[in-house]
């Protein structure tokens, strides 16, 4: 693990790089406090922090402050090391944000036992962040088809439908539905079905350029969020070539090759309507495209 050391005396600071390397420790040198910032400053910061109080450029009061006011959840810990050892000043030093408090000279093995419980917050802290990333990037996607969930699709819906107001843009909304999904499951059964749910967003998700969203709407209904799209051009067309896409070789699960269709209901001009009357609108434009015997695309325009 990686310690930065803040400390401008030079002994004090080869004895404390010497001893923390004996102990096993990674020690990231700096000699005064403007040095530590900067060091604490970029994204491979080491989490732990030996801090000396008295310091020229920025003491370690210092220090401690502007990493406090970094907005940030994942803070470094600090330990500040110092010779003065009056209770004000160790409020002051607690108070300013430092987590522990060390006055020297100090005790090797004092230094040693406030460093691993430094390491056990800083190894908690990892676990945590790691568990609520986790957690946030579960909520966004789809478990099976890892496409956006569909509160995180109709998230971007309304964001990119608020953009495309502001910024006078034009953004387009496909609702698509998997021809005769049921059909597979029933034949084929539920993991044939998510097979086919997979191999399908994948070859969408091809065909999507790098700013297009995909998200899982519901069982076999994906919704497409595509910012710039105004009106359909024939083959050119965003989503004629995605339906194209799907229909044009069959999917191959482990129980069968199968031949898919997807029926698109696509609204243009989404940007002149809510999230309510774009997705009411592009069902409507889905149920057409059904009734109209499927694979196919048909469109509507916001307003009409
Ligand atoms: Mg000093």
């Amino acid at each position: 693990m990686r310690i930065l050391i803040a400390e401008d005396d030079s002994s004090a600071r080869r004895i404390l790089a010497a001893i923390l390397k004996s102990w096993g420790y990674d020690p990231v040198v700096t000699t005064d406090g403007a040095a530590a910032w900067a060091a604490l400053q970029r994204p491979d910061a080491p989490r732990l922090v030996l801090l000396d109080w008295n310091m020229p450029r920025l003491d370690g009061l210092e220090v401690c402050r502007l990493l406090r006011e970094q907005p940030t959840s994942d803070p470094p810990y600090v330990i500040l090391l110092t010779g003065r050892g009056a209770k004000d000043d160790i409020v002051k030093g607690l108070e300013a944000g430092a987590n522990d408090y060390l006055a020297k000279p100090y005790d090797s093995e004092e230094l040693q036992a406030r460093i691993k419980v430094g390491r056990r917050m800083v190894e908690l802290q990892a676990g945590l962040m790691k568990a609520r990333d986790a957690l946030a990037y579960q909520a966004m996607h789809d478990s099976l088809t890892e496409v956006f969930s569909r509160r995180a699709i109709l998230d971007r819906l309304a964001g990119e439908l608020a953009r495309a107001k502001r910024d006078n843009g034009s953004l387009s909304v496909g609702m698509c539905d998997i021809d005769h999904f049921k059909e597979i499951n029933d034949r084929y059964g539920h993991q044939t079905g998510d097979e086919v749910l997979v191999a399908f967003t994948r070859r969408v998700q091809a065909g999507l350029r790098e700013y297009d969203c995909l998200g899982r709407y519901g069982g076999e209904e994906f919704l497409i969020v595509a910012a710039g799209v105004k009106e359909t051009n024939g083959e050119e067309n965003l989503y004629e070539r995605l339906r194209a896409a799907v229909a044009g070789s069959a999917i191959r699960a482990k129980a069968a090759e199968l031949s898919l269709t997807v029926s698109i209901g696509v609204v243009l001009g989404a940007e002149r309507g809510t999230v309510d009357e774009t997705l009411a609108a592009a069902d409507a434009a889905l149920y057409r495209a059904k009734a109209e015997g499927r694979n196919r695309v048909c469109y509507v325009k916001s307003g009409q």
